[in-house]
């Protein structure tokens, strides 16, 4: 026979081989590799059949599932303390799914309601288009909540810390309900993560992340997750699949490496809140802080019942006095506190509620979620707790 091509050697060439040298040796890879595949081969048909059957380990094709995926589904329900995961490319496909994969037409959703600007819209927005109705209550009231369960009401919706005013619900009393009427509970628990709250261990049902922030934690991926119980998670892998938001294998490698470090990470972040949070109340340049776990707060008891050791996690929001020009001079005046319009990286950052998360909100809506033009919502980093309260007793100098 005519020797091949080069291109024909090339592309039939080391992988696979590889792979399955390595599949049968004595030893294995420490860390878990990044599976760049978007596919894998089969060798036989009825080896393609025992993997579909679930009779045979092996993965079919990425939007499925992938090695990468089962490992940060691994770690993340490990440290929710529940069954599973389902991993996805966004936290806003990671919510939109769970909704869309729930919900019918002529079905209603409780919601509270200052929530992520994305979810609102959703809720608000395109969940009407399809026949379904959300009614937006303040969970602070828990009877209120009760009173807004209709008989079509099939889910019941809210977030453990409320941006930006840190807002907590008693998940407990809420869940009690949610089930007394049939309904589930999904709490997007991003602002907390496991290591300050698991919302599971109250009666949610389903908890919903976006892992782009605390949980991968160094402003380098995005990314959304769904945690749930077993046969939960199972009800839910069709509309994982077809609707086509998984999570990539690199994201979801960066996400297992992070994850090993959120439990330390998200005690410093505490920390650090707490301290900068009390500075904060006591300056003459600040009229208002808003964390839950300021003992002025009146959220501080109910965070000391639903929360893991006094966390209260990193995020904190502060109304700075002469509200625009105050909160401008203050922004300008930080050096190493960068502006951004996120949150939850390894370092401190700050954003400006009015200007970017709730900019479409009118004069009077920003009145009723509580947000001023002097509020700045703060993620108080890892740094030294004393270097930040240094940079911002400088910030407020100038304003
Ligand atoms: C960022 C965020 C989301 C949306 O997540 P993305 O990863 O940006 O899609 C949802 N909920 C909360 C609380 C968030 O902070």
């Amino acid at each position: 026979m005519k020797e091949k091509n080069i291109t024909t050697k090339l592309l039939h060439a080391g992988e696979n081989t590889l792979a399955k040298k390595i599949n049968t040796g004595v030893s294995v890879p420490k860390v878990i590799p990044i599976y760049m595949s978007s596919v894998f081969s089969f060798d036989d048909v009825p080896s393609l059949d025992a993997v579909y059957a679930g009779e045979a380990n092996g993965y079919i094709y990425g939007r499925n599932g992938h090695p990468n995926q089962e490992a940060a589904a691994e770690c993340l329900a490990l440290a929710e303390g529940t069954d599973d995961a389902l991993m996805f490319g966004s936290g806003m496909a990671a919510i939109t799914t769970c909704f869309l994969a729930q919900v019918s037409q002529g079905d209603h959703i409780v919601s509270s309601p200052v929530l992520y600007g994305g979810v609102y819209d959703f809720m608000k927005n395109d969940l009407r288009r399809f026949g379904v109705e959300v009614t937006f209550v303040e969970f602070d009231d828990v009877e209120a909540v009760e009173a807004a369960i209709k008989p079509n009401t099939k889910l019941i919706y809210t977030e453990t810390i409320v941006n930006p005013t840190m807002n907590i619900y008693d998940l407990e009393a809420i869940s009690k309900i949610a089930h007394a009427h049939g309904c589930k509970l999904i709490v997007d628990n991003t602002f907390a993560t496991p290591s300050v709250c698991r919302p599971m261990d109250y009666g949610t049902d389903i908890v919903v992340y976006s892992t782009t922030k605390f949980l991968g934690g160094h402003s380098d991926i995005v990314g959304g997750a769904i945690v749930a119980d077993q046969a939960t998670i199972n009800s839910l892998r069709h509309a994982h699949c077809i609707y086509g938001g998984q999570m990539g294998p690199l994201e979801c490698w960066l996400l297992c490496r992070s994850l090993r470090t959120l439990d330390l990470r998200v005690e410093r972040h505490s920390k650090n809140a707490q301290k900068v949070a009390e500075f904060l109340e006591k300056h003459p340049k600040i009229e208002k802080v808003y964390y839950p776990g300021l003992q002025s707060s009146k959220y501080r008891k109910l965070g000391e019942r639903l929360f893991v050791d006094n966390r209260f996690g990193g995020m904190l929001s502060a109304d700075i006095a002469g509200g625009e020009e105050g909160a401008s001079k203050f922004i300008a005046a930080c050096e190493t506190i960068k502006f951004v319009p996120s949150l939850a990286s390894y370092s401190t950052t700050l954003s400006y509620p009015a200007k970017t998360s709730h900019r479409a909100y009118s004069a009077e809506e920003l009145v009723a979620a509580g947000i001023s033009m002097g509020t700045i919502r703060f993620s108080i980093g890892m740094e030294d707790p004393d270097d930040i309260i240094a940079e911002f007793e400088a910030a407020l100098a100038q304003v």
